[in-house]
């Protein structure tokens, strides 16, 4: 039996509890209440492990070039970029990012994987995953080979899971996501990320314009190309350019959404109308997307993200509350990824994804509503240990284990920038 206590745990699927326990056998939680543990932590709250509904580990590094450029030219950058590292390159970059993950409080992950990098290094280091192999194609064979390729460097194991990316609806036709869909594993897409998405698959025409892997025009919107095929099993990261009749048409299908403020944000795509979406009944988790695009995998900033830009385009201080964005970054987002019953909120039978953050000398201390203390207050420097599947995975005092982790992945970006070394 294992156990751990803090000042406050916050179950999510349930009231706070001061001065709380959490006991677990068999890396399966077994109790959660008061009680005092041998291992307790002051000043802290112990919540359930984050849940990152979009990632993209193997961009670890990518952060901080490209600034200001549109997205077309932002994607251009990408492929150019990404086309200089080698396969180890690639695993070594996306370690950096399952340290990040850990070091941040994420638990489980859901990563759009170009190379199958994502995989390797979360089952080397114990994070878990769903992992969505990316193809990019116009005829479903191609997909079909591609996915294969990199499905046989990658294996399943108890914490991670194969799924496949058809990328987007402008680099993969309608046939494509019926195959993807076909294969009856986890599927995830981007979907109406930008007005240049809409704009080439309407018209032919706009910022999209040159990239080399883009499909026909299909005439329509985005939602609208992929009318056919939406459903529970399509996971769509995005979803800023939806207007209200898609809005209910997704609702309508059960279709889940991974919202991504930041990037969408940082990219000049625009804001995705979460609380429009919610209130409709779609299922959303929040992701914190790559450093090729956002900042950082932190989702303390995430949530903060979200709930400022919420408010700002619903021009109301209740359009998301700090609870609201703890269940999109844990419980929510174990729903959207269809694993709830595993993961996502503390309760006797999920397994033990455990995070505990330190409040100690915040501003938010002592503490009066834990939640938004978490929420507003928190940060990865504040993050003290992070568990999952029973076993710790990161300890703050024991931080400098990762520099060899660290120092690869910079020598990786190094290549990449194409830098002297
Ligand atoms: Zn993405």
């Amino acid at each position: 039996m294992n156990e751990l206590s803090a000042d406050w745990v916050l179950p999510v699927d349930g009231q706070p509890i001061e001065g709380g326990r959490v006991r677990w056998e068999r890396g399966q939680i077994v109790e959660v209440g008061p009680g005092r543990a041998d291992r307790h932590y002051d000043d802290a709250v112990i919540l359930p492990g984050f849940v990152n509904a979009h990632s993209h580990l193997e961009y670890a590094l990518y952060a901080g070039f490209g600034d200001g450029t549109p997205f077309g030219a932002w994607i251009k950058t990408h492929v150019e970029r990404k086309g200089r590292l080698s396969a180890d390159d690639m695993i070594a970059i996306a370690r950096c990012g399952v340290a990040d993950s850990f070091r941040t409080g994420i638990t489980t992950t859901a990563d759009y994987s170009f190379s199958g990098a994502g995989a390797v290094a979360a089952s080397e280091l114990g994070l878990r995953a769903t992992v969505y192999l990316e193809v990019f194609a116009d005829d479903p064979e191609d997909a079909r080979r591609r996915f294969e390729e990199k499905r046989a460097l990658v294996e399943e194991t108890a914490l991670v899971t194969i799924g496949v990316s058809p990328h987007a609806p402008y680099t993969c036709s309608l046939e494509t996501y019926r195959w993807c869909l076909s294969l009856g594993i986890p599927v995830g897409t981007h979907l109406a990320e930008s007005a240049g998405e809409n704009e080439w698959l309407e018209h032919g025409t706009g910022i999209l314009q040159g990239i080399p892997i883009l499909v026909p025009p299909t005439g329509k919107r985005a939602v609208a190309s992929l009318e056919p095929v939406l459903g529970p099993n399509l996971l769509c990261a995005h979803c800023v350019e939806v207007s209200g009749d898609e809005i209910a048409l997704l609702a309508e299908r059960g279709v889940p959404v991974a919202h991504c403020p930041r990037s969408n944000a940082l990219l000049g795509c625009g804001v995705a109308p979460v609380a429009a979406m919610r209130s409709a009944g779609i299922v959303v988790g929040l992701g914190t997307d790559s450093p090729a695009s956002t900042p950082s995998f932190d989702v303390f900033e995430e949530m903060r993200a979200a709930v400022s830009a919420a408010r700002a385009l619903e021009r109301r201080p209740d359009a998301l509350l700090a609870v609201d964005a703890l269940r999109l970054a844990t419980g929510d987002a174990a729903q959207a990824l269809r694993i709830d019953e595993r993961v996502g909120t503390l309760r006797p039978g999920k397994r033990a994804d455990l995070t505990v953050v330190s409040l100690a000398g915040s501003p938010y201390h002592p503490v009066e509503d834990p939640v938004a203390a978490v929420v507003f207050g928190g940060s990865p420097d504040r993050v003290l240990e992070t568990i999952v599947d029973g076993n710790t995975r990161y300890l703050k005092e024991e931080e400098e284990q990762w520099q060899e982790v660290r120092s690869t992945a910079s020598a990786a970006r190094r290549r990449m920038l194409a830098l002297q070394p």
